[in-house]
């Protein structure tokens, strides 16, 4: 029985993500999504509402349980008792960080292992900071991102004063 986890920071979940968990989960026996509390990082929701953005996405998928984590990635992968850890590449930039985080976590555990599955055509160029981007401007990012997130991403950026209802404004700057 081979078990995976699929640690990110998933803010929010985006298609890209999706594909990427469900590809997984076809692959090995279990997958166990983990959330990343991360706290260096300026990040638009709380470590619950993408946990449980997270769990809701996922939830039609049998052999994924999702989780919240804290601290090393590989601690986590032994506390479930995976061996393997997923992650997705997409274009050549991603490459360089996942080598480097897939040789330290090596080091730190040799037990676990590395596997990067390709990104999907269509999704090659997402990631949850476009989706971000994107809506904060008032575009549309109803395809790139599942329906749960979509109201709840909404609300996130018009709280923050973003979503101008996809009007461009002229910023005129003085000396
Ligand atoms: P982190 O901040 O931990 O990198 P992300 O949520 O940005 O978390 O991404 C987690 C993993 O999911 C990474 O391996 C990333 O390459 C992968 N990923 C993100 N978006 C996509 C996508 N559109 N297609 C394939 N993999 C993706």
């Amino acid at each position: 029985m081979i078990r995976a986890i699929y640690p990110a920071t998933f803010d929010p979940i985006t298609m890209g993500h999706v594909d990427i968990a469900t590809r997984a989960a076809g692959l090995f026996d279990e997958l166990i999504v983990g959330v990343y509390d991360r706290p260096l990082k300026n990040l638009l929701f709380s470590p619950e509402e993408r946990y449980q953005m997270t769990r809701d996405v996922l939830a039609g998928i049998p052999n994924v349980r999702v989780e919240r984590y804290a601290g090393l990635t590989v601690e986590f992968a032994r506390q479930q008792n995976a061996t393997v850890i997923v992650r997705g590449l997409r274009a050549v930039s991603d490459f360089e960080w996942e080598l480097q985080l897939a040789l330290t976590n090596r080091n730190l555990n040799p037990d676990v292992d590395t596997v990067c599955l390709m990104a999907s055509q269509k999704y090659l160029f997402l990631s949850s900071s476009v989706v971000k981007e994107v809506a904060f401007a008032g575009g549309d990012v109803s395809d790139m991102v599942p329906e749960i997130v979509l109201k709840p991403l909404l609300e996130k950026i018009r709280a923050l004063g973003g979503d101008g209802g996809g009007k461009v404004r002229t910023i005129s700057v003085r000396d």
